[in-house]
């Protein structure tokens, strides 16, 4: 499996040069497999994605969706391979609604066409939250409910002895210990976490749906987790504020790491 980051922002996409080293684009993440791709999330990175996909001549892949705020959903008009007919692919998430929900996403007068323009054919599948499912090769699934605004979706993706969470967007309660989370992301080899806030800043934003880097390390240390990325970065942090964070959390262990735009990691 190799891991790439496409997009690693939270909340509103931040072009510039401020943003240029640990990139703008809002979520999106590939799991790439032999013959096969599994996407997290159709944040603004889903368009540099998409243009990957028809690049590498990849039309075998599935998407989860951890949820649908639009820093999550926004990039899916700008996703090519929707608009291709040798297209087929699946939009899965944890609610019944999801194509009504990105209809009225993607429609007048937000938006120029709708979705009905995508000639790829696409299934829109939901599963109940907590359950598990299997992908093509293999691939399992496990979903858990995430304590956030609207609701969120937790994934854990096994295959082949290998294990990749993806929790976004989150927010933990202070000084307690998650025990369903800790078990559910228990001996990743890699964590992906919703890390917006910092500890000293937490209790402004309590209610707000995310959780704090160093919560990441905590809960990464309960559960045997051997990288744990730092992930949803607040779009308040330049490049200047993400490496402080980066610099600070290399001082709690050396398994953490800062997500960059366009990184890949083979696990
Ligand atoms: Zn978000
Ligand atoms: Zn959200």
């Amino acid at each position: 499996m190799e891991v790439v980051f496409w997009g690693v922002r939270g909340s509103i996409p931040t072009p510039g040069k401020d943003f240029s080293v640990y990139g703008g684009n809002t979520s999106c993440v590939e799991i790439k497999f032999s013959d096969y791709s599994l996407i997290f999330d159709m944040g603004s990175g889903l368009k540099n994605l998409g243009d990957s996909l028809i690049e590498r001549k990849v039309n075998n892949f599935d998407i989860l969706i951890s949820h649908f705020h639009y820093d999550h959903t926004c990039g899916l008009p700008f996703f090519k391979p929707a608009f291709l007919k040798e297209s087929s692919f699946s939009l899965r998430g944890g609610r019944k609604d999801i194509l009504e929900i990105l209809d009225s996403q993607i429609s007048s007068p937000s938006f120029p066409i709708t979705i009905h323009e995508f000639k790829a054919n696409i299934k829109y599948e939901n599963f109940k939250v907590g359950d598990n499912f299997f992908l093509k090769k293999n691939i399992k699934i496990s979903t858990l409910a995430l304590n956030h605004p609207d609701g969120a979706v937790g994934y854990r993706v096994e295959h082949e002895g290998k294990v990749v969470c993806y929790i976004t967007d989150h927010e933990h309660k202070e000084n307690t210990k998650n025990t369903d989370l800790i078990k559910f992301i228990e001996n990743s080899d890699l964590l992906i976490y919703d890390s917006t806030y910092k500890d000293d800043e937490f209790s402004n934003y309590v209610g707000w749906g995310h959780s704090t880097w160093q919560e990441g390390v905590r809960i990464s240390n309960y559960s045997n987790v051997k990288k744990y990325f730092i992930f949803h970065h607040n779009p308040d942090n330049k490049d200047e504020d993400m490496k402080k964070i980066e610099n600070e959390s290399k001082l709690l262990g050396s398994n953490i790491v800062v997500a960059k735009e366009g990184m890949c990691v083979k696990i």
